[in-house]
């Protein structure tokens, strides 16, 4: 289980969904395993929404939910604002399997493949996690951006979860064909009219099928992250802005080809060029509506 599933918006599960998948894995003897990156967003979620945790501390819930899961493994870089990550695991089997694996793809397990000063780092930010008032702050700016956004009807996935806002691409470019890529485009119309790095989420985010077709995203989600203790909401507030003139110009965004794409991770990798010179209007009209005030 993926805590906050990025590719569906940020949305959360529920402890009630852990102990229930624990419970099903217990019956047919499998191992369950969880991916806590993104547990910070998922805990505050689980902490405001579920009756049962109404009363709980957010260390009560993570012990609580880490009772479900077999292996749990993170990146730091999300969780604990550190470089690195870490796999616990329970079950000795599995630590024997593993030790052999750390030799292969990082040194002797007793190398330590993470400075000291790093974990320590980690353990620091393992404590605010635990600390709601540091965990709230994401999801909330994320539900005022969204609450903006669909004040001025701008198309985006609701409700609010974690990770950041995400701009449904399919309504809000709908004549620019999947092949296209939308959300790509989206993402590039953005950054040029505002300097906002977004993230695609849609179909360049898939691999091609094996006989080369496009493999059409279920959703075309354009990811606006809102990264831990960065941003303000008057940061907030102007990519609210930015989007509402994007919106409004939304017919001048044209689609994306590949210029350069990888077999493995095109979506990290590859090169793209506009279709036709979409993107020169998209300036032209911005300068226009904006003149020499920016
Ligand atoms: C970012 C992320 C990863 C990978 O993290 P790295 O630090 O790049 O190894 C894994 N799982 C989830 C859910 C993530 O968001």
């Amino acid at each position: 289980m993926e805590a906050g599933t990025n590719l569906i918006g940020g949305q959360p599960f529920s402890l009630e969904n852990a102990m229930e998948v624990k419970k099903i894995c217990a019956k047919h003897n499998l191992r369950t395993i969880l991916d806590a990156s993104l547990l910070a967003d998922n805990l505050y979620f689980i902490k405001s929404r579920e009756e049962q945790c109404k009363n709980m501390s957010i260390r009560e819930i993570t012990a609580k939910l880490s009772e479900c899961f077999d292996i749990i493994y993170f990146s730091a870089r999300k969780i604990s604002s550190a470089r690195g990550g870490g796999i616990c695991i329970r079950n000795e089997e599995d630590f024997l399997k593993m030790r052999e694996l750390v030799t292969l793809y990082e040194g002797f397990l007793t190398y330590g493949g993470m400075s000291i000063k790093e974990i320590e780092a980690m353990t620091v930010g393992f404590e605010d996690t635990m600390d709601e008032t540091v965990i709230s702050q994401g999801p909330m700016f994320i539900e005022e951006g969204v609450r903006l956004l669909l004040k001025n009807n701008i198309p985006v996935v609701t409700p609010a979860g974690g990770l950041g806002i995400h701009v449904n691409c399919s309504k809000f470019v709908p004549h620019i064909p999947q092949a296209e890529y939308p959300s790509g485009a989206v993402a590039a119309a953005l950054f040029i009219i505002s300097g906002i790095r977004g993230m695609e989420r849609g179909t360049m985010s898939e691999d091609r099928h094996q006989n080369g077709d496009e493999k059409l995203a279920d959703m075309e989600l354009l990811r606006l992250a809102v990264p831990r203790r960065v941003f303000t909401l008057s940061h907030i507030k102007y990519a609210v802005d930015r989007l509402m003139w994007l919106y409004e110009n939304r017919d001048l965004i044209g689609g994306l080809r590949f210029t350069d794409e990888p077999k493995m991770l095109r979506f990290f990798f590859g090169r793209l060029e506009p279709i036709g010179d979409w993107q020169e209007k998209l300036v032209e009209k911005f300068k226009e509506d904006f003149r020499g005030s920016l």
